[in-house]
């Protein structure tokens, strides 16, 4: 089939609009009228620069991010090693940062400072998924498990699986801040279909937004970090964006050196991971892929052009249509409850990826589901191997007649099932 007779409702890498595909295939061959393609041209020309600036501004407007140099202003990094590569750059940038501080702290004293890294140093994980579990787990290999603090998991409040985000009062934070190097949480866990409805409290927060950035607001100043692979619902795959407080680089914070950190036993990671040479380098300390920036860049303007709001966050827009397409697909599965059961629980239902089985996740009836998707071009709708069932994946580049054609085919196969 073409490419205009299928919707496409895959996790990742997901669809991009049409559009910024077409103008991409000409890039490819010709940038800028230069003759040289875009994947071609150095990522130090005056071209790349320009890319790289337009797609940081685009972002900042579109997330209201604070431009400042000062402590409370942010960083818009571009990197490789995908959402994975930040699940380890988390711990070795916020735990380097958290030593510098308490090296201040203790006066330059050596001895001190490694009884207070043995008894202090926490990483605080909120588990409500699998990839907020993957997370927790590569903190725990570089930085040993000692030191990780599970706030909460979720599994233990829902008979072993995935699909509930507990209440705050039964959280297990590290209970003095000056202990907690980092809280970490998963926005929009992609293979579970559970989605924070707001901003968890914790000290030094880190997000993984990977599956539902550019979705809606965020809270970015309640944040030390965000990070997500572009994959989903802002480009191609290749470039991982990140924002970053300036209070964790510097001259605003002081970092551990690598020796020190040797000393200690804490990890020292790969020059790539690390924020604060990206950022001192504007993301061009090493090759940037430039055409996933520009992708990325396309997408961006096309959120702000197609969704201009005078006033409020310019991201606005795209979260009515988020929530338009998602309620849609959520009524049609509730009121057909005799076939369709949504897995996680209502209360943190995510809007970007929607679980369920059919008939009990009856093997032979997914199949048929599947197969009568397939047969009208809804396409992607296997649930990931892990968990098996059906997953709606309702990135920003699925259109809303897409959403409709496929609440449509719920219907009709719920009637005749
Ligand atoms: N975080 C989330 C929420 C994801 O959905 C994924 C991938 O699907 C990842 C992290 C890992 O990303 P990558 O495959 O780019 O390493």
């Amino acid at each position: 089939p073409s490419r205009d007779q299928i919707h496409y409702f895959g996790a990742g890498p997901a669809p991009l609009p049409t559009p910024v595909l077409e103008e991409a295939s000409k890039v490819l061959l010709n940038y800028n009228d230069s003759g040289v393609g875009i994947t071609e041209i150095s990522h130090r020309s005056a071209d790349a620069n320009a890319i790289l600036a337009a797609t940081q501004q685009a972002l900042r407007q579109l997330l209201d991010i604070p431009e400042s140099d000062g402590p409370d202003g942010y960083q818009i990094l571009f990197l490789q090693g995908g959402g994975s590569g930040e699940f380890s750059a988390v711990v070795l940038n916020m735990v380097s940062a958290w030593v510098g501080g308490k090296l201040k702290e203790v006066g330059g004293d050596e001895a001190k400072l490694a009884e207070v890294v043995k008894n202090q140093l926490k990483l605080d994980y909120f588990v409500t998924g699998s990839w907020s579990l993957k997370a927790s787990q590569e903190a725990a290999r570089l930085v040993g498990g000692e030191h990780v603090n599970i706030v909460t998991d979720s599994r233990k409040h829902r008979d072993g699986k995935f699909g509930v985000i507990p209440v705050q009062s039964t959280w297990t934070a590290t209970a003095d801040n000056a202990s907690t190097a980092l809280t970490y949480y998963c926005d929009n866990e992609t293979v579970d279909g559970v989605e924070f409805q707001s901003t968890p409290t914790g000290h030094n927060l880190v997000a993984d937004m990977s599956s539902n950035f550019l979705s809606r607001p965020v809270e970015v100043s309640k944040h030390a970090a965000i990070f997500g692979g572009a994959q989903k619902n802002v480009g191609t795959t290749g470039i991982t964006i990140a924002i970053i407080s300036n209070r964790i680089l510097p001259p605003h914070a002081e970092l551990a050196k690598p020796e020190l950190l040797r000393k200690l036993g804490l990890p020292v990671g790969p020059v790539v991971l690390d924020w604060p040479t990206i950022a001192k380098n504007n993301s061009l300390y090493n090759t940037l892929p430039i055409f996933d920036v520009w992708i990325a860049g396309k997408v961006m303007e096309r959120l702000l052009q197609i969704h201009p709001t005078s006033s409020g966050p310019k991201i606005a827009g795209q979260q009515a249509e988020s929530d338009k397409k998602s309620q849609l697909l959520y009524s049609t599965l509730d009121s057909n409850s005799n076939v369709y059961h949504v897995v996680p629980d209502k209360s943190v239902r995510s809007r970007m990826n929607i679980c369920f089985r059919v008939k009990g996740g009856d093997d032979a009836a997914e199949k048929a589901f599947l197969k009568g998707a397939e047969e009208r071009g809804l396409l992607g709708l296997k649930g990931h191997r892990s968990v098996g069932g059906i997953r709606i994946s309702n990135y920003n580049a699925v259109p809303v007649a897409a959403a409709e054609k496929l609440a449509k085919y719920l219907q009709d196969y719920a009637k005749q099932a």
